[in-house]
């Protein structure tokens, strides 16, 4: 069976609408965008639209490719220090020229909408209340809205990355499942995922997990948004043979993307209330 990201974070965006039409001041969003990358603008115009959506004010900063990264720092410190704006988002990947460490740190962390500064994460690691990076905030999301119990289950999370791996890793952990990471260097996967009651698959590879390699019955989320030559979007996780098989998955498009959308404009709202003092 499907799980419907769209229609859940439709669901989310109209609850947080509700909310933003009994404020007086609008929380305000800058999002940040360096070069041309094709996908970054998409990403970036379904923030937009989000935006509007909610009835938030979004600002839109697009910069050349050759900013400097002092350049960009100088409009993060403005940024920060803009009464309108409570959540700041710079899309990434950035220039290599650019040192994205060292740009996300130079965020506000109460303005840290995508959850990525140091501060957001450690206390993530620690299990202290945060601003959770958007796509494994949705996911959480995705996985209660089965109503499958998370408690003592086995969760396979196949990537790594500090964006979606290990942050979902240590949300898996918080909700109570047996968490185990895999990535580029595990060997044997295909037992590790055999084992699993729920798999997170974010890897970057179309069609990577097979159905020969899912135990029946359990629960899949597919992070992957993998562009293929004729111009269609797959997941990470083989959906056609995989969806029969499994009691639940995220289809591609229409699962982690629209919850990440949703994911960050919650954020933006609980930034909000941090920056107005509201609560
Ligand atoms: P990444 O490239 O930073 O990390 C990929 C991870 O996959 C690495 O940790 C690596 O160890 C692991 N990996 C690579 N090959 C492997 C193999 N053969 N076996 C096991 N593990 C392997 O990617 P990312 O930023 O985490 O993104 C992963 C995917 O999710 C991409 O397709 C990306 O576009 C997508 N994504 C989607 C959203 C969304 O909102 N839906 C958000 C972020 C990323």
């Amino acid at each position: 069976m499907d799980i419907n990201g769209r229609e859940l974070s439709k669901k989310i965006k109209n609850e947080i609408k509700d909310e933003v039409d009994k404020l007086d001041k609008k929380p305000g969003l800058a999002v940040v965008l360096v070069g041309e990358n094709p996908a970054s603008k998409v990403y970036v115009r379904h923030k937009e639209k989000a935006c509007q959506k909610v009835g938030y004010f979004s600002k839109k900063i697009v910069l050349q490719d050759n900013t400097s990264e002092e350049e960009l720092l100088t409009l993060i410190d403005e940024l920060n220090n803009d009464n309108l704006i409570h959540g700041i988002l710079v899309q990434l990947p950035l220039p290599k020229h650019i040192d994205s460490d060292k740009v996300i740190s130079s965020i506000n962390p109460n303005k840290d909408v995508d959850g990525f500064h140091p501060l957001n994460m450690g206390k993530l690691m620690i299990g202290q209340k945060t601003i959770i990076s958007c796509t494994p905030k949705g996911i959480i999301e995705l996985i209660k809205s089965t109503k499958i119990d998370m408690n003592g289950k086995n969760a396979v999370v196949i990537g790594r990355s500090n964006i979606v791996g290990k942050p979902i890793a240590l949300l898996l952990l918080q909700n109570n499942a047996t968490v185990t990471m895999c990535h580029s260097r595990t060997k044997n996967l295909k037992k590790h995922c055999l084992d699993a009651d729920i798999i997170v698959a974010a890897v970057g590879i179309p069609n990577f997990v097979k159905e020969d390699m899912v135990k029946k019955d359990c629960v899949i989320i597919d992070v992957g948004i993998n562009r293929l030559d004729d111009g269609t979007l797959a997941g990470d996780v083989d959906y056609k043979t995989v969806h029969d098989k499994v009691s639940f998955i995220t289809p591609v498009p229409g699962g982690v993307g629209p919850m990440t959308i949703a994911s960050l404009m919650r954020n933006t709202l609980e930034c909000y209330k941090i920056i107005e003092g509201i609560e």
